[in-house]
């Protein structure tokens, strides 16, 4: 029961053995043991991460950039088409996973991206199979609706006031000609507006927090091993049979046992590491490796999709901005207020608005998402601001290029290796092209008069399209939605079928963002809860939830 120590747990049996307290991880352990018969262990190399930093929203930016207790902080390989640029790549470790450092953007995507993966012939992951997954997760603070839910256990609240900035840039949009959306996950993503965030009363809602916490401790059938580095799944006879895991390099190895499936959720990077640490994966890559081969699996590691983002900088002629209102002492208080009464800066991420937008009139949907944030942001904010100013991040949102998750070794703690292989296709980065003068545009309005300042980067000066696409290899970054790489699909080649179940070895899934065939729209913290929700459904054998459609916009352009 709770959290024991690795020692207790030693050849220990479990009707489930989940690998990964992440997003996915979270919501499986506490909707399997919902059920008292069925009893569950989940196992995380991290921690509990109930700190200060987590929980409070704002200390994200003290998480997400660097390595710590809480961040893997993975490099990628070199990037071609970024002039050999190897990007930084933050990955959540310890409860909650990535929603314990993340930037609690609650989206979902757009409707067509499901009804995609159906018509490739995914039954039961199309818009209408999704949306009550969806719903039920959620606990919308505004209340409920035909698309949000309101009495689930993630919650949702809308954006503070008092940050006006953030709706001078929706005004802009606006202005330059683009619709205006009350919820980018209702009837109408497309257009500039408001985003939703997972924080309920100015905590952070990690899955940790909205699933796990609640339950573990009440339920003696729920056994969460923290410090816990899964290295190897046991597989006998064709079938996962078990966990090999240990606290860290050079200590014990220690076992945990599966009566019906293990359930890898150790995410899009560590996920298909593990299966290939397995022996599950392309035989000639095990072979090398001296890895023996179970599965001959050639796409695990493949497919990798990642939204790769640039940000717009502009100076700001008003002291609104985060530099100006964390000058000095102030940036120390807001820990301190926060802690002493709750309130203040701290109770936000300071990205509140932003924008879905087509790049082509033809689209139908958008194919680039803006993220407005309050201050200047360089280098994964880890450039420190020098004055006040804003940046408008964009990010194509379906990108052509597909990159691989590959071992660096046979070693479990070793990182593995990363190559998204970003901008390698031509579509992507003439959206990201576009997006940029999209951004010049919006900022050129009226609405921006009394507060824009010059354009810090890319620059005003950098205007052809050679120029401003040798900026973006440049300075891109990720926007940390790696997905893929154990993609699901109704062909053969794919390494799960479409109930997630990893083809050629019995009992063993992979519930998390890997499964996903293709990167939605949007951010990806929701669209992997719903997909651990509906796993869980069928884990537990009960139907599942009747699919439910939601009017969407068949053209976007239609005024909500
Ligand atoms: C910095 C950052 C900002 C983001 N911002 C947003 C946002 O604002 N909105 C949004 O929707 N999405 C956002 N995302 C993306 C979103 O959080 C992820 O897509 C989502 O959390 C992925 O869930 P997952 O379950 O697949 O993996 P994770 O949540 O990453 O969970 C994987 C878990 O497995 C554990 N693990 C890994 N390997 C092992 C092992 N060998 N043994 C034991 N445990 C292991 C990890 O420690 C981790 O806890 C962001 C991500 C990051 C990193």
């Amino acid at each position: 029961m709770g959290t024991d120590t690795v020692a207790d747990t030693e050849g220990r049996r479990f009707d489930f053995v989940i690998v990964g307290a992440g997003s996915a991880g979270c919501v499986l352990a506490s909707r399997l043991s919902e059920d008292p018969n069925i009893s569950v262990a989940l196992l995380e190399a991290g921690g509990h991460n109930d700190t200060l930093l987590v929980n409070m929203p704002a200390g994200a930016s003290q998480l997400f950039n660097n390595k710590n207790p809480t961040n893997w902080a993975f490099d990628t390989e070199p990037q071609e088409a970024l002039g050999g640029r190897k990007l930084f790549q933050p990955r959540g470790r310890g409860w909650g996973g990535s929603s314990s450092i993340n930037a609690m953007m609650y989206i979902r995507g757009h409707a067509r991206d499901y009804d995609q993966w159906r018509q490739t012939g995914l039954t039961g992951w199309g818009y209408a199979d999704v949306l009550p997954y969806f719903k039920r997760s959620q606990s919308n603070e505004n209340g409920g609706d035909a698309w949000n839910g309101d009495s689930g256990p993630l919650h949702t609240s809308p954006s503070p006031p008092g940050y006006p900035l953030q709706r001078v840039f929706i005004q802009a949009a606006v202005q330059a000609g683009y619709p205006q959306t009350s919820d980018f996950n209702g009837y109408q993503q497309e257009g500039a507006g408001m985003y939703r965030l997972t924080i309920k009363d100015g905590k952070r809602w990690s899955t940790a927090n909205a699933y796990l916490r609640p339950v573990v401790g009440a339920r003696p059938n729920l056994t969460v091993i923290s410090n816990a580095h899964a290295s190897r799944v046991l597989v006998e006879n064709g079938k996962a049979i078990g966990v090999e895991y240990s606290a860290g390099p050079g200590k014990p190895a220690q076992n945990v046992y599966a009566n019906r499936e293990v359930l890898l959720s150790a995410g899009a990077f560590q996920s298909p590491q593990l299966l290939l640490l397995s022996g599950i994966g392309p035989a000639e890559e095990l072979q090398n490796l001296g890895i023996p081969v179970v599965v001959d699996s050639p796409e695990v590691g493949r497919n990798l999709q990642d939204h790769i983002d640039c940000g717009v900088l502009y100076s700001c002629t008003k002291p609104i901005t985060l530099f100006s209102l964390l000058k000095g002492y102030r940036q120390p208080m807001v820990g301190i207020e926060y802690m002493l009464r709750g309130t203040g800066h701290g109770r936000t991420i300071h990205l509140h608005s932003g924008a879905f937008l087509k790049t082509r009139g033809e689209l139908d949907r958008p194919d680039v998402q803006i993220h407005f944030v309050n201050a200047l942001m360089r280098d994964h904010g880890r450039v420190k601001a020098e004055s006040d100013g804003f940046t408008i991040h964009t990010c194509p949102l379906r990108p052509d290029s597909r990159g691989t998750v590959k071992l660096a070794s046979r070693d479990p703690f070793a990182s593995p290796l990363i190559d998204p292989r970003y901008l390698t296709e031509p579509n992507d980065i003439r959206c990201m092209r576009d997006s940029i003068r999209m951004i010049r545009d919006i900022v050129a309005q009226d609405a921006f008069k009394n507060y824009r300042g010059d354009e810090i980067a890319p620059g005003a000066h950098l205007r052809t399209d050679n120029e401003i696409d040798a900026w973006i290899r440049s300075t891109a970054e990720t926007l940390y939605h790696p997905v893929g790489t154990v993609r699901m699909g109704v062909d053969n080649k794919a390494p799960v079928d479409g109930n997630l179940k990893v083809r050629g070895v019995e009992g063993l899934r992979v519930i998390d963002a890997s499964v996903m065939p293709t990167l939605i729209g949007g951010n990806t913290n929701a669209p992997t809860i719903m997909i651990a929700e509906k796993m869980s459904d069928l884990l537990r054998g009960k139907s599942y939830l009747p699919p439910q459609d939601a009017p969407i916009a068949e053209d976007e352009r239609v005024a909500v």
